[in-house]
């Protein structure tokens, strides 16, 4: 009923107040594998001061929340900005973290100074609770509940959200990031509240439509500027030129998350035409489908790998990448497949560093030249391998600074791996020795001097391994040797099938 009487007032051109919107913000991208939960304390990122404008605040970024706040400026909008909170990737949330901050933007809503005319609420898409599988859809939910079936309630997720009917149906219009990388969450902020103002100044009417295509889309092809997703997304972009359409979102979804929400999804919000919706929802679903056989993952087993490295003769060293222990992306730092294959193939010219504090304390109790014979790494969980007995003797001792003058990714120049020891393993010979690097500090392959300082030069090894997905290039292909990128097991691994889903259906595309 108080959408034609706003019309009425505003064709008149009596309408005495601006629209009065409100902003929340709760975001997470939990990993269902990962053993550590996500508590309320490390929900510290946008958290503002006490006594700061939020909206200057707030604004002053190139996220969706500033998107809201430039485009709504535009559309008179006046703010009622709430809490924003978000933090790093890692395990599900807390009940705490999740309750407290629930509570904090629900109760928020209800206490606004007037009546509010719509909320833009800004989620990732793929949080994961200790209570609630799709946590999005529970906030949705509950802000629903408050607010009542009429408030517009407009939804921004990352590209990387896993999307159920549920919040599809609590939200009115749900829409995410188009690009990965994601350099597009103003832009989308910006649409989110274009879209607001057309419901609440020009009576739009949204029908929104999810379709999701029965697969996990693989995070190694969710790159949103090259094939085969490129001409998916660039649809989308087409079909919101069309003003009947208000928003076209493809996700990729978040393939670590063990929810029965997990893969890809459409959803397609129209002005009234629900039949446009369904069309256009199923023609993209099936664009993403009939690209399955370009998904194949194809990587190599450590088993494999190691064969081909030890096979390889004239383009070295050879770079193994251990994917599922992606240092960079928050995993262990501590996996043991790749050792304990090189180990049981007897491989040579080999280096395996290995995150493992209590084995740095033996060796240098042992001091230089001891014979060292211990269980190593595979101590942080149980999903980045067992420990691995390794034996040799203790060659170098180091504090673990290192100095990188070069421009390596992330732009750092000291590093600290923490007291450091290297092992020369059983099985070496004169040319080609094997090293395990045991570190007290988990460190990212992303300088050579991580090696060059405890007195290892890559050059003459025959296979070195890295425990990273991509940024350690930077340091690694200057070497001008080969580069394999193994299929290995740990907490960012990139083949589901290395993971036991309890929660996702079980016939997915690209599960197995
Ligand atoms: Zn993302």
């Amino acid at each position: 009923m108080r959408l034609p009487a706003l019309l009425l007032l505003a064709a008149s051109g009596l309408l005495a107040q601006r629209p009065y919107i409100a902003i929340a913000g709760f975001q997470h991208e939990s990993n269902s594998f990962h053993s550590v939960p996500t508590p309320l304390a490390e929900f510290n990122r946008r958290v503002i001061p006490p006594g700061a404008d939020l909206i200057a605040t707030w604004a002053d970024n190139n996220d969706e929340i500033a998107g809201y706040i430039e485009e709504g400026r535009k559309h008179g909008f006046d703010f009622y900005p709430t809490v924003a909170r978000m933090a790093m990737p890692a395990g599900p949330v807390t009940r705490e973290a999740f309750e407290t901050i629930t509570k904090e933007i629900v109760d928020k809503l209800k206490a606004a100074p007037r009546k509010l005319d719509g909320v833009l609420l800004a989620l990732h898409g793929a949080m994961v609770s200790q209570d609630y599988l799709h946590a999005d859809a529970e906030i949705v939910r509950r802000v629903r509940e408050a607010m009542g079936p009429q408030m517009p309630i407009i939804v921004t997720h990352d590209f990387h959200a896993n999307i159920s009917p549920e919040i599809v149906q609590y939200s009115t219009v749900l829409l995410n990031y188009k690009e990965v990388p994601h350099i597009d969450q103003k832009e989308r902020g910006r649409k989110a509240a274009e879209i607001m103002s057309r419901i609440v100044k020009d009576g739009v009417k949204p029908v929104q439509v999810l379709v999701k295509p029965a697969m996990i889309y693989n995070l190694r092809f969710q790159h949103t500027f090259a094939e085969p997703l490129k001409p998916i997304v660039d649809e989308t972009k087409k079909l919101e030129k069309d003003p009947e359409i208000l928003a076209a979102s493809v996700a990729g979804g978040y393939q670590w998350g063990d929810v029965p929400a997990v893969g890809a999804s459409v959803v397609i919000a129209v002005n009234g035409n629900r039949d446009r919706a369904e069309r256009e929802a199923k023609r993209l679903s099936n664009m993403l489908w009939d690209t399955r056989d370009r998904l194949k993952l194809n990587l190599p087993t450590p088993a494999t790998a190691v064969k081909m490295a030890m096979e390889e003769t004239k383009t070295l060293p050879v770079t193994l990448v251990e994917m599922g222990d992606n240092i960079g992306g928050g995993s262990a730092g501590d996996s043991t497949f790749m050792l304990a294959e090189l180990l049981k193939q007897k491989a040579t010219g080999w280096v395996s560093v290995i995150y493992d504090p209590a084995e740095v304390e033996r060796a240098v109790k042992l001091g230089i030249g001891g014979a060292f014979d211990a269980m190593v790494g595979g101590k942080t969980d149980k999903v980045h391998g067992a420990p691995v007995r390794v034996r040799g003797t203790v060659k170098v001792l180091h504090d673990g600074v290192f100095m990188d003058t070069a421009i390596r990714h992330g732009g750092q120049k000291y590093y600290d791996q923490g007291l450091s020891a290297v092992i020369e393993v059983e099985g070496s010979t004169r040319d080609l020795p094997n090293y395990v690097l045991l570190t007290s500090k988990r460190m990212v392959p992303f300088s050579l001097h991580q090696l060059y300082s405890v007195g290892i030069v890559p050059e003459r090894q025959k296979i070195l391994v890295v425990k990273a997905a991509v940024a350690f290039r930077a340091a690694y292909e200057p070497l001008n040797g080969r580069i394999i990128e193994v299929d290995t097991g740990g907490s960012t691994a990139v083949n589901p099938a290395q993971f036991n889903f309890k929660n996702a259906p079980k016939d997915l595309f690209g599960i197995k």
